[in-house]
């Protein structure tokens, strides 16, 4: 019998039918990402991307020349840019601003063709250290609101490059997803006294049918309402807001998670496209330190893992629902049998 899930923090209901798919979902045809010009984020091609803004360089070698083990620069094509005013214009119906806010890219490593789960993990944690430091860096910025560190791999999570890379996104607003769990998780603090995300850990360590795995730090599981096949997200087993204040050690487990994690997804799926995503509290200047305190005290940083197998029909763009076909417990089983 198909079954209705709700999310316990945002409330997003997901219809999860295993029997539409009778079948083993099968992979969607691998597209690969057509290269038709030296790789601009290969070691050599520093003039071909903008000026770099940060660069891890051990060996101390000069800005924009290869030497680099991890680049950060704005994006050249950016979807938005530091300049206007973040002020809405407009009339009553229809609101507009400038698109204020920064798109950066981070190269994650020399190597032009690596997966991810393949990295060393010293690499690793290095980039997500960088992840830490471009959030703190763009936080500084008024103007921001919040900062959004993504991953897009293979060409059906819309990767056009092939080259591994993260992307940063500081806006002016927090957007309608984060600002849903934020809601929601202030409401569950208000009643509760309690963080939402701390109470669905302790009863999913519990229950063990959807955990994936789980060291010192971190707990990776397939959310009770996972919208699409093989979600996964990654919390740390102690409660905290902000990713960019994880110290070393916090890197180190989160690092060993997360290479872990998207180990599994490969083996188990063969290398599918996916997307992942760090959703750390908002930013909040000093003048608004209470709005702060209750935020940090509901909201518990997460990273949320998206494999692209299926794409999003007319029924969940017009529904805001989400229909699964392959529900958490079975996804669970699957990536632990292959991680
Ligand atoms: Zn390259
Ligand atoms: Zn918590
Ligand atoms: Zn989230």
């Amino acid at each position: 019998v198909p079954e209705l899930r709700k999310d316990p923090v945002d409330g997003t209901w997901v219809i999860v039918s295993t029997e539409r798919c009778a079948r083993p979902l099968a992979i969607r045809t691998k597209i690969p990402i057509q290269e038709t010009e030296p790789c601009p984020f290969c070691p050599g091609n520093e003039t071909e991307t903008p000026k770099e803004v940060f660069a891890l360089r051990p060996g101390g070698s000069e800005r924009d020349e290869p030497g680099w083990q991890i680049r950060v620069f704005p994006n050249k094509y950016p979807a938005l840019r530091l300049d206007g005013a973040v002020e809405e214009r407009g009339d009553e119906l229809f609101v507009r601003k400038d698109g204020v806010g920064v798109h950066e890219v981070i190269v994650e490593t020399t190597v032009h063709d690596l997966h991810l789960a393949d990295m060393d993990s010293g690499q690793l944690v290095e980039i997500l250290k960088v992840y830490a430091h471009r959030i703190r860096a763009l936080s500084c910025d008024p103007r921001i609101r919040c900062v959004l560190v993504f991953r897009n791999h293979g060409f059906l999570a819309g990767a056009t490059k092939l080259h591994p890379h993260s992307q940063v996104v500081g806006l002016p607003r927090v957007p309608r997803r984060i600002e849903r769990e934020l809601e929601g998780a202030k409401a569950y603090h208000e009643v509760h006294k309690r963080c939402v995300f701390c109470d669905i850990l302790h009863r999913e360590i519990e229950e063990g049918t959807r955990i994936l795995l789980e060291n010192e730090g971190f707990v990776v599981l397939a959310p009770y309402a996972s919208r699409i096949p093989y979600e996964l997200a990654i919390y740390p087993r102690n409660h905290a807001a902000r990713f960019e204040d994880e110290g070393e050690e916090g890197i180190r487990f989160l690092g060993e998670a997360l290479k872990k994690s998207l180990g599994a997804v490969r083996n188990a799926l063969g290398d599918p496209s996916f997307h992942y995503i760090i959703h750390t509290a908002p930013v909040s200047s000093g003048s608004r330190r209470e709005e702060r305190s209750a935020q940090d005290a509901a909201f518990h940083w997460h990273i949320e893992i998206l494999p692209r197998m299926t794409s999003l029909a007319g029924f969940e763009w017009g529904s805001g629902m989400y229909i699964n076909i392959v529900s958490p417990e079975e996804a669970t089983a699957l990536l632990r049998s292959k991680g």
